[in-house]
């Protein structure tokens, strides 16, 4: 019971005063990312110096589990390099498919509220699209 109450307050909190909620100046890297099936639809926006992540922000609109993981996602990669950005993405990942270790979730801070997500497939769509989204980005930028 504890446990689902400190899963409700973080996302409250991000989704009340989410960090990363915003315009960033001169984005690298504008990209959308959208999922029909609940109606999230976000932009991320991302500005590098070389191979690190200097700021990054997201707009839009979407359900509470979206803004959240969008908000957590974006405070994990600030001011990290791409591999380690790609690292987090794939723990994040395997967490979400119920494959990570509980060492490998405690990386993760406090997406690692999103754990439960592994059971409800439903909402996995909303909690996976600002990471998809990113991960589409730093393709990108890589070819
Ligand atoms: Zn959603």
């Amino acid at each position: 019971m504890a446990e689902r109450t400190f899963y409700n307050e973080i996302l409250t909190d991000h989704n009340l005063h989410p960090q990363h909620k915003k315009k960033i100046e001169n984005p690298d890297y504008v990209l959308e990312g959208v999922n029909p099936s609940c109606g999230d639809d976000i932009f991320l926006s991302l500005r590098l110096s070389g191979d690190t992540i200097v700021d990054v922000g997201f707009e839009g609109d979407g359900c509470a589990i979206s803004q959240a993981s969008a908000d957590m996602m974006a405070e994990l990669v600030m001011g990290k390099t791409i591999a380690e950005a790609e690292h987090y993405m794939d723990l994040f990942y395997r967490m979400i498919k119920n494959e990570a270790s509980e060492e490998e979730i405690e990386e993760l801070e406090e997406a690692s509220v999103l754990q439960d997500i592994s059971h409800m497939p439903a909402r996995v769509k909303c909690a996976v699209l600002g990471w998809h989204t990113l991960e589409e980005m730093l393709n990108k930028h890589k070819a």
